[in-house]
């Protein structure tokens, strides 16, 4: 049996939520990020903006240079958090099964519903004219025989578009297009299949297996599988996240450990404070770090399950002292907690005493932030 997929992405979602609070915004190139006089990046750009080579990411100061009168917005996540969910609601009307994969990416299994609501084409119609009229937000819909066709067929009908990739098109739709368009290509990959001969998805799929095993192991079947249109994952409705991560860019460049120190301090009390939010713990502590010449380094560490931040910040610690082996100024740091298991103290029998102490200590540590925020709080390193 043929499935129907359907894959919504709303357009430079944050910049078109801001356009809802403010209809002067639109036509007009916008930038949500920040200050562009800061050091942060843009964390999203209107069509208007990317025209003149504006992108995702890309530091606020260059956006500026490249597109001076560009309104330039500080990014509210609550705000679009809350769009985000209208939007899911909106969406569980037409299937029975939504997938939320971010906060601006939907997908549909719209399998065996094209009896209840007609062609599948026109229901697509229906939603993205729904979104526009009911919450004022334009998005893009792919639609093909799985999630991987359905959100390349969304990706190639932006902005606004609607693409409808028929089974047994996939091959020839996805064959001229270059293999960044796949998911797990970045650009290390992208170089290393180029010194292979492989720019696009076409030559990627007639390339022969076994070298393509040899040079890049399990994830060579995965490219290939995935050229050749291949994708078996399901549609669900839960989505346990996989990682969560903090980081902070510096104001100024730093060298000084005490600051490094306190900063790597706060960001695993951030990490250890959302993860008990979540009720989980994690199994991996990851930390990131970017030189002033950019050159950017992450180290990884297993861990017992944990949820506390003193575990995590120690790990942090560690790893940061092996890693940070230059005598260049940091830019930004990173701790990322993943590997992530769901905590069920109910289900334990035995729990010992350290830890329902740490539990205790945890409780009252995140009720305070929670009545005075993140500020109120912190381990004695991070007090600086
Ligand atoms: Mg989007």
């Amino acid at each position: 049996m043929n499935r129907h997929i359907l894959h919504l992405d709303l357009d430079a979602f944050f910049v078109s939520v801001e356009r809802v609070f403010n209809p002067q915004l639109r036509g007009k190139p916008v930038i949500v990020g920040g200050d562009p006089r800061g050091r942060g990046v843009v964390a999203s750009a209107s069509y208007e903006a990317r025209t003149y080579g504006i992108r995702s990411a890309m530091p606020l100061a260059q956006a500026k240079k490249l597109c001076s009168h560009a309104v330039f917005i500080i990014a509210r996540h609550a705000r679009y958090q809350e769009f985000s969910e209208k939007v899911l609601n909106m969406l569980r009307r037409y299937a029975p099964v939504v997938e939320a994969a971010s906060v601006d990416e939907f997908y549909l299994d719209m399998t065996g519903c094209d009896h209840l609501y007609g062609s599948i084409f026109a229901v697509a119609t229906q939603i993205k004219a729904d979104l526009r009229k009911k919450l004022g937000l334009p998005a893009s819909i792919g639609l093909g025989s799985n999630k991987l066709i359905a959100k390349i067929a969304a990706a190639l009908s932006k902005p606004e578009g609607l693409l409808w990739v028929f089974p047994g098109e996939e091959a020839s739709i996805l064959a001229p297009l270059p293999v960044a368009y796949l998911p797990g290509i970045g650009l290390h990959t992208q170089s290393r299949l180029q010194e292979l001969g492989i720019r696009t998805i076409g030559e990627l799929a007639q390339f022969p297996q076994p070298l393509l095993l040899t040079a890049f192991g399990k994830h060579g079947q995965q490219m290939n599988n995935r050229a050749r249109g291949l994708c078996s994952r399901p549609v669900t409705e839960h989505r346990e996240p996989k990682s969560l991560s903090r980081e902070v860019t510096f104001n100024t460049d730093t060298i000084d450990p005490r600051t490094l120190e306190m900063v790597l301090c706060r960001l695993a009390e951030g990490v250890g404070y959302g993860i008990r939010r979540l009720g989980m713990a994690a199994g991996t502590v990851t930390i990131k770090l970017r030189y002033s010449d950019f050159q950017t380094i992450s180290r990884s560490q297993s861990v017992p399950p944990t949820d506390d931040d003193v575990e995590i910040f120690q790990t942090a610690q560690a790893l940061f002292k092996k890693a940070f082996s230059r005598r260049v100024r940091i830019r930004l740091l990173g701790v990322k907690l993943s590997n992530l298991l769901a905590k069920n103290p109910q289900g334990a029998l035995f729990v010992p005493p350290e830890e329902i102490k740490k539990e205790q200590l945890h409780q009252s540590t995140d009720s305070i932030r929670e009545r005075f925020g993140m500020e109120a709080l912190h381990l004695g390193r991070a007090l600086g």
